[in-house]
């Protein structure tokens, strides 16, 4: 399935990554769960050296038709899959930096983003160093000689901050730098990654790719010009994910177009329900018209594949005990970490306990992340009608 008479993101989901014609007919590549190959002869098992097909864990056929199927909708020049969204993260960060170099963070970024870079990284002797999400082309003030990577997240985790990314990008090439995003909340639909000038688009693929909340899976998406050092970095930990997981955010990511546009209806509804109520100050979805971010976000996403995760934060007055009765008193909505799958999810968050130069923004503000799956709105608001009432019983 090279040459397709579309490039719309919605046909190329259908089409990418499907089985060859050695697969005998079925639509789906088969699920290949493998450790050894075994080759004719040992002038095959020579021909084979050097290439992917030597051992399972380097791919099969299953891995190689979801890191196809994602480099066609990025449009990037490799994928690298990894056993979660964080080591794909951290491998990205391994394999582009080294001691003594210096790193750009996001300060809104992902908290175990955090951790690996004040941790493992740090005790490697690369140095980070966390700047305003909202810098924009201030960041040239930050580069130093070393800075070898600037990071982004789209959005920022809890706060939801759109990155001026063309800015940040101008500025790290402008000195040799490099920009790796994590698209997340974006998904690879979402954003343009590689025309906004990102070189590394990373991927909870947990999240919305495999959309169906049972799978912990990561996706780098690269440049030509970084994928050597990545798939370096890649074989050295010996990464490597099963067919099955990969069959699985294959199977999910046939449907993300047509997910993405239910999440985006339903998210409207309840921002719409919420934005009437006197408990919330602010809604934190730059997809909303007016919303913080909003802006940089109609320049640079693309607005029918906007997603279903957003912050709430509530008005003075309204407590964390009477947000948790709220989040205890919800009948469809889920208490749990991560988001991205089929159903509605609602956790309280912090963000000024996990910020280093923005924390005063966020400091003392009640705040809650929700997350809007394809339950009928109707129930859901209905769901958070009586949660918002059970918060004034207190
Ligand atoms: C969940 C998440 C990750 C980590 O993904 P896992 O598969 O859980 O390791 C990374 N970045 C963002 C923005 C996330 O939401």
């Amino acid at each position: 399935m090279t040459d397709l008479p579309s490039d719309r993101p919605a046909t190329r989901l259908a089409h990418s990554g499907r089985a060859d014609k050695s697969c005998y007919g079925p639509v789906n590549p088969p699920v290949v769960r493998a450790s050894t190959l075994l080759f004719a002869n040992t002038a095959e098992l020579k021909a084979a050296a050097g290439t992917r097909r030597t051992y399972g864990r380097h791919g099969s056929a299953t891995t190689m038709a979801l890191e196809q199927a994602l480099c066609a909708l990025e449009g990037a020049a490799d994928c690298l899959l990894t056993p979660s969204g964080l080591s794909a993260i951290s491998t990205t960060l391994l394999a582009l930096l080294q001691p003594g170099d210096h790193l750009l963070m996001s300060d809104a970024c992902y908290e175990p983003t955090r951790a690996l870079c004040d941790g493992l990284l740090t005790r490697l002797g690369i140095h980070t160093s966390y700047y305003d999400p909202l810098i924009g082309s201030g960041i040239s003030e930050l580069l130093q000689a070393n800075t070898r990577v600037v990071f982004v997240e789209a959005a920022g985790s809890l706060t939801f901050e759109i990155h001026d990314v063309p800015a940040l990008a101008a500025a790290a090439h402008a000195q040799g730098a490099l920009l790796v995003a994590d698209s997340t909340w974006a998904t690879p639909l979402g954003w343009d990654a590689f025309a906004l000038g990102i070189d590394v688009s990373l991927h909870a693929a947990t999240k919305y790719i495999v959309g169906h909340s049972d799978v912990l899976l990561g996706a780098i998406l690269c440049t030509a010009a970084v994928q050597p050092r990545l798939r370096q970095t890649y074989a050295a930990l010996g990464l490597s994910v099963g067919g099955d997981d990969a069959y699985l955010a294959l199977r999910g990511l046939r449907t993300l177009a047509a997910r993405l546009a239910v999440h985006r209806e339903n998210t409207a509804q309840v921002l719409a329900w919420l934005a009437q109520r006197a408990e919330v100050a602010e809604l934190l979805y730059p997809p909303l018209a007016g919303a913080a971010g909003h802006e940089l976000w109609q320049r640079d996403f693309k607005p029918e594949y906007a997603c279903g995760l957003l912050g709430v934060v509530f008005a003075e007055g309204i407590s964390r005990a009477q947000v948790n009765r709220l989040i205890d008193s919800t009948r469809l909505f889920g208490i749990g970490y991560s988001w991205g799958g089929y159903e509605s999810l609602m956790i309280p968050c912090h963000p000024a306990s996990s910020r280093s130069v923005t924390a005063a923004r966020w400091q003392g503000k009640v705040m809650a992340r929700l997350h809007i799956g394809l339950e009928d709105p109707a129930d859901l608001l209905a769901d958070l009608h009586q949660a918002f009432a059970a918060m004034h019983t207190v």
